[in-house]
């Protein structure tokens, strides 16, 4: 079955006395970035369990009144970004199940097991995704019995692929983590309350302070007796390497890493891989700002703006019709031409993907009046699909997996084109490879991806 696939923001409190919802709200605020197609709360008082949920961005769901009516000194939130289909509020988290509520970031290649437990059980299935699966397996053992954190020693062997996870039951929340940790998770304290989320920004805005993270293959209790942390499963650390390259948000710690400074060094190191004689360097705002600023440091070429972003305008990455997308792409990034006019342009973009937005750019700042677009990209060129949580599930839409370098930069009129090598990023970062998943640029996949492996074509 065809489920959407999904890079989101996951988020936790538990504390006595706290106003749980409010904090999840400005902690999915915090945290808007991961997903914009929905947002939820669910809060737990006593035994009841109070839930609020809708499409959009996180402030256009909630109002005060809203929070107001979601009482309760623990709570759960999600934004949500779907990446298949169309966006519809059946599947926004939080998962709503009898005596669990659920929310999920990353995605399950493999769900035969999970299914068949299901089944087994008589748990209807129907069109649930992952994340609801998942938190109908917890609800089950829940319904038995057990403690919340029972429950999801019992569920978790069923889990196979990667999710940073908070459950919460009455008096209790768990946060969990694959064995790999391919999606982060934080743990934060305020005021005595515990604090998951997804970044550790979220966690400054509220004034929490950083605890660590949950780490891979470990579930987090916390509870009135305070917090236990059980290792589950056997653990190794293997973040997705793409959280640094563009889903993080440059504020945020990934293990012990400033994502801005990772960036930074990855324009740096760019620059010394693909050295051009240019008269400026252009980010593609926001996210290749602070590689564009390590560019041009590094080059001694002047950074200069030379394209306007639109704030207000959703990102283009999701619409799944491609001309909308190139539509999209103009009406969200409109050129300075007195900066670029007569100029030899360097354009540093984060990634190309599907290369949809490279093109539309390089073609904006030719008729802007640049004589050279030097495109330079802040990561290796994505040949694999992504099964951990990115819309990159397809192959054959990932232009490096079908093109050379040299096909790429005639299909986007650029003068040059040159990505970061995959030791240059893995340099940048400053974490050990083996602690990272670089699967979507190596094929090297380190969680099962099982019979899905047969669609992928690998040693390109
Ligand atoms: P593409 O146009 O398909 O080559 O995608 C690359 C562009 O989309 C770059 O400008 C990135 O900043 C951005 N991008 C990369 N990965 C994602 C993602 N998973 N979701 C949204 N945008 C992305």
């Amino acid at each position: 079955m065809d489920r959407p696939e999904e890079k989101c923001a996951v988020w936790g409190v538990h504390g006595e006395g706290m106003e749980a919802a409010r904090l999840a709200y400005f902690g999915l605020y915090a945290l808007q970035h991961r997903g914009q197609a929905g947002a939820g709360i669910s809060t737990v008082d006593g035994e009841e369990f109070h839930d609020f949920k809708g499409m959009g961005l996180v402030r256009e769901v909630f109002s005060e009144e809203i929070i107001e009516g979601l009482p309760g000194s623990m709570a759960i939130g999600h934004n949500r970004y779907p990446t298949r289909g169309t966006p519809t509020i059946d599947h926004v988290q939080p998962v709503v199940r009898p005596r669990v509520r659920g929310v999920h970031n990353g995605n399950l290649p493999l769900t035969d097991k999970l299914e068949a437990f299901l089944i087994e059980h008589e748990i209807p299935v129907g069109d649930n995704n992952d994340s609801e699966m998942m938190t109908a397996a917890v609800n089950y053992y829940v319904e038995r019995g057990a403690t919340l954190g029972e429950a999801v020693i019992d569920a978790t062997p069923l889990f196979t692929g990667a999710y940073a996870a908070v459950f919460m039951a009455e008096g209790e929340i768990a946060a969990v983590r694959d064995g790999r940790g391919i999606r982060p998770l934080s743990i934060g304290r305020l005021n005595g309350g515990v604090i998951f989320s997804s970044e550790t920004c979220a966690l400054d805005l509220i004034g929490a302070s950083d605890e660590g993270d949950v780490a891979p293959g470990e579930m987090v209790v916390v509870n009135e007796q305070g917090l236990v942390r059980y290792q589950i499963q056997e653990g190794r650390q293997m973040l997705d390497a793409f959280e640094y390259v563009y889903f993080a948000r440059p504020d945020s710690m990934l293990l012990g890493q400033e994502v801005n400074e990772t960036r930074r060094r990855a324009g740096k190191r760019l620059a010394q891989e693909h050295p051009v004689n240019a008269d400026i360097v252009v980010p593609v705002p926001d996210s290749s700002i602070p590689a564009a600023l390590g560019y041009a440091q590094e080059a001694g070429i002047r950074f200069d703006q030379g394209l306007i972003k639109n704030r207000y305008i959703g990102r283009t990455f999701i619409d799944p019709d491609p001309h909308q997308r190139k539509r999209n792409v103009a009406m969200k990034l409109n050129p300075l031409p007195r900066s670029l006019r007569g100029k030899r342009v360097v354009l540093v973009d984060d990634s190309i993907v599907r290369l949809t937005t490279a093109g539309p750019l390089v073609q904006l700042m030719r008729n802007a009046g640049a004589v050279e677009v030097h495109l330079r990209i802040a990561s290796p060129e994505v040949k694999y699909p992504n099964f951990y949580g990115i819309d990159t599930a397809d192959q054959q839409s990932l232009a490096a997996a079908r093109m050379s370098v040299e096909e790429m930069r005639e299909a986007t009129g650029a003068t040059s084109l040159g990505f970061l090598s995959l030791k240059g990023l893995v340099d940048s970062i400053g974490v050990d490879q083996g602690n990272l998943d670089t699967s979507c640029f190596t094929g090297e996949y380190p969680i099962d991806i099982g019979r899905r492996r047969e669609g992928v074509i690998f040693n390109i």
